[in-house]
């Protein structure tokens, strides 16, 4: 049955490619058609050809040389060090006889690729090797590192997975495309485990697949997978808006059950799923709570990842398009629009998103070409959640910050590996780079550095602010001397014991555990130091304790509980948060374009989900609804 398909997009690449190209074969990979040929060069000079045909035949088109035509390595390397400018400053070259790419790893890829591609285009007509042009991260990430590896090392079994789920997406659509489905699997009424299951009679979608972290048990931990409609074998595709573990963090047990299928997402967020997975196994293994799959599971989703960039269109399955917009909540985070049934239907899953400008990310999208149907997120739904803006509460933490330098002390801010940190980062090294703030070193401890890493592996998925910087500048507020990494106990003891004021980022962000424990444990007795919250503390954490300012806490250390008296100033300062606030949430729909006619809203305790539902109800006129989980809604 695909063999048709493949058949017909064949005779339309002969028709328009120039006779003299000699194609080997046209095969689809994933989402993709892969042109092998003879002559690539002839292709990759007529650019506006491949643009056409992806037109035509409303493909990705990725055109790769015949392996007879492939110069050996050693003589490829000394070619493309030969095209490529020097200032490219290429750190690894390594080949993939599978795909039949050279990877070229380089601090300036964009010197690589050359002005309308030309250098790119030179390494393919002199080597037959098509050029895979990726970025060494200017603060080395141990993370990319390792899945760049894996993804290497697994070249053969990707392709064979890929050519298979080339099939399955362009199989025969068999039914009508009458109705659409949602049923809410996780995350409806609550904040955590998100889950939605989305049918067509063609095809099974499952967007985002998280856990609750502070579930107490599978039952309220896990999404709900055993419904009977629910079935890994018959699953097309699954979607992940970002990498938050309460969106990401249940996709590990699909593959360790049996799930064969892809997992859509943009790169960043596949580098930090990756990150948080692997912590949260490690964590769980630490505290003796053991997850229902392992290591292997997580290497296996990552291995089955199509990553995509945002506004690309691609085909998941017969009937359904997906395209990822920015979010503005994480680096990488996206709102998924799948266009169903050529057009009949057009949903759009928000995932968390900030409908505001920060340092770090641009304002998430509110324009798509259709919409009919949408599922929001309403974390700060409730009427009474009003933030200040990033203006206000950035100057109320240089403040703070800024009186405990001057009166000697150090200040902890306990911050998420991932988003709050960077953006407190930014902050902080612009303020002592104008000399606002004391030049005191700013130490980032345990994963906050490895998350700061990857986002400078991705710098065009930041705000343009920062890629201006990055890029026309050329400074990096990431790689700037201020930050310390602090890696071991040694150097954490020492900077304690310092007389030196300072500041000290570390997770996690509400006390839970980890290292910011350990530091307020030996920061909390000194009336000159402070401890300033930049995010939600929730209930029950030691974070919330201190926040409502208890005077003696006790604190096991080693098994050995001791009452730590606080005299440290607590701060809390709001409006940094990656979610909207209650007044972005409706100002997000009241730019939405067009208006859907139907709009869910989830991700939010069941008080606020039900008053942001009857607010929007009430002033756009739009059907609202706040399902709960386990409900079923027809949308089309
Ligand atoms: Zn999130």
């Amino acid at each position: 049955m695909m063999s048709n398909m493949i058949k017909q997009i064949t005779e339309k690449i002969t028709e328009r490619l120039p006779e003299k190209v000699k194609l080997a074969k046209v095969e689809f990979e994933g989402p993709e058609v892969v042109i092998y040929t003879k002559n690539p060069e002839i292709i990759k000079d007529n650019g506006n050809i491949i643009r056409e045909l992806a037109k035509d035949t409303r493909k990705r088109i990725i055109i790769r040389s015949d392996k007879s035509v492939l110069t050996p390595p050693t003589e490829t390397i000394e070619k493309i060090e030969e095209i490529v400018p020097s200032d490219a400053e290429i750190t690894d070259i390594s080949f993939d006889d599978v795909t039949c790419e050279v990877i070229i790893e380089s601090k300036k890829p964009g010197l690589v690729i050359g002005k309308y591609g030309t250098t790119s285009r030179e390494i393919v007509k002199q080597t037959g090797w098509a050029p895979k042009i990726l970025r060494t991260p200017p603060i080395n990430s141990e993370t990319i590192r390792k899945i760049r590896l894996t993804l290497r090392k697994n070249s053969k079994e990707r392709k064979e997975f890929l050519q298979k789920l080339g099939k399955r997406i362009h199989r025969e659509a068999l039914f009508d495309n009458d109705w659409v489905r949602l049923t809410s699997l996780g995350g409806f009424r609550e904040v955590g485990r998100s889950c939605l299951f989305l049918q067509t009679p063609n095809s099974k979608v499952l967007l985002d697949c998280g856990v609750n972290v502070a579930g107490v048990d599978d039952k309220t931990a896990f999404p709900f997978l055993n419904v009977p409609e629910f079935n890994l074998n018959d699953l097309d595709a699954v979607i992940l808006t970002h990498a938050h573990l309460d969106h990401s963090g249940f996709i590990p047990y699909l593959y360790h059950y049996g799930y064969e299928g892809p997992v859509y997402c943009t790169t960043p967020t596949r580098d930090v799923t990756t990150l948080l997975q692997q912590d949260h196994l490690d964590i769980s293994h630490r505290e003796d709570k053991p997850l229902p799959f392992n290591i292997k599971d997580v290497k296996e989703a990552l291995n089955k990842t199509i990553t995509l960039d945002y506004g690309e269109v691609t085909d998941i399955s017969p009937d359904i398009r997906l395209t990822l917009h920015n979010a503005g909540h994480i680096v990488g985070s996206a709102m998924a629009h799948l266009h169903i049934g050529d057009g009949k239907h057009n949903f759009v899953y928000t995932g968390d998103f900030k409908n505001e400008k920060s340092r770090l990310l641009e304002p998430s999208v509110s324009r798509f070409p259709r919409i009919e149907s949408m599922v929001m997120e309403s974390t700060y739904g409730g009427h009474e959640d009003v933030t200040p803006t990033r203006n206000t509460a950035e100057k109320e933490l240089i403040k703070s910050i800024y009186s405990t330098l001057n009166g000697g002390g150090k200040v902890l801010i306990p911050v998420f590996a991932v988003g709050r940190a960077q953006e407190i980062m930014i902050v902080l090294e612009e303020y002592i780079n104008h000399g606002i703030l004391k030049d005191v070193p700013v130490y980032i401890d345990g994963m906050i550095w490895e998350a700061t890493a990857i986002h400078t592996a991705h710098p065009e998925f930041l705000s343009k602010d920062l890629r201006d910087q990055i890029f026309h500048i050329g400074k990096n507020p990431f790689t700037s001397e201020v930050f310390k990494k602090v890696t071991n106990n040694e150097q954490r003891q020492k900077l304690i014991d310092s007389k030196e004021p300072c500041i000290i980022l570390s997770t996690s962000g509400m006390l839970t555990g980890g290292n910011s424990v350990e530091y307020f444990k030996n920061l909390c007795e000194d009336s000159n130091n402070s401890i300033i919250f930049v995010g939600y503390q929730s209930e029950g954490s030691l974070g919330r304790r201190i926040q409502k300012g208890f005077d003696e806490i006790p604190l096991e250390t080693n098994g050995v509980t001791e009452l730590y008296n606080v005299n440290l100033k607590v701060v809390t300062v709001d409006g940094f948060g990656g979610h909207s606030d209650r007044k972005q949430l409706m100002e997000y729909v009241r730019k939405l374009s067009p208006k859907p006619d139907k709009i869910l809203v989830c991700h939010g305790d069941a008080y606020k989900a039900l008053d942001l539902a009857s607010s929007i109800y009430r002033s756009y006129k739009i059907e609202t609804k706040t399902p709960m989980n386990l409900e079923t809604t027809r949308l089309q």
